[in-house]
């Protein structure tokens, strides 16, 4: 097996894309192929196209837009998204699949969690599959920390 670079940087460097949200006007991140195929139904996939981008505000129901102005919305993608969706049940991290109520869980019961640890663990082993796995095709730490301060915020 081919080896990894252990920094979660290296997997996951932000690609920003011109095309802006036709919805909300925000520039979304570019994601590729593989992730579009592991996210987008079928019935869907050949709409949206190879060049695509995931739509970064978490107040647009759009998730995936291309520059022809074709979108795949909220509840359109194989899985809940996790900055789209603010369900328990919707994953946080979907390399290792820990839900947000797991997270929930951990801070109602002892005030903190070691989810995060777990994941750059899982990641300096070299098992993450962001690309693939995560419909922001990018690392879920950024998105994992930002569940962690919202459940606390709202306790
Ligand atoms: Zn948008």
């Amino acid at each position: 097996m081919e080896s990894r670079a252990p920094s979660h940087e290296a997997c996951c460097r932000v690609k920003t894309t011109t095309c802006p949200c036709p919805l909300c006007g925000n520039a979304g991140r570019k994601v590729t192929a593989v992730t579009l195929d592991h996210h987008v139904p079928q019935r869907l996939r050949a709409a949206i196209g190879d060049d695509a981008a995931f739509c970064l505000n978490p107040a647009c129901e759009v998730v995936y837009c291309n520059p022809g102005g074709f979108v795949v919305r909220k509840g359109q993608t194989t899985l809940p998204v996790t900055i789209k969706d603010s369900g328990d049940l919707v994953p946080v991290c979907y390399c290792f699949d820990f839900k947000r109520g797991a997270l929930r869980k951990d801070l109602a019961e002892r005030g903190k969690t070691d989810i995060p640890e777990r994941i750059r663990q899982g990641i300096a082993e070299g098992r993450c599959a962001c690309e693939r796995k995560n419909p922001q095709g990018a690392c879920c730490l950024g998105n994992v920390a930002g569940a962690i301060k919202k459940i606390q915020g709202e306790t």
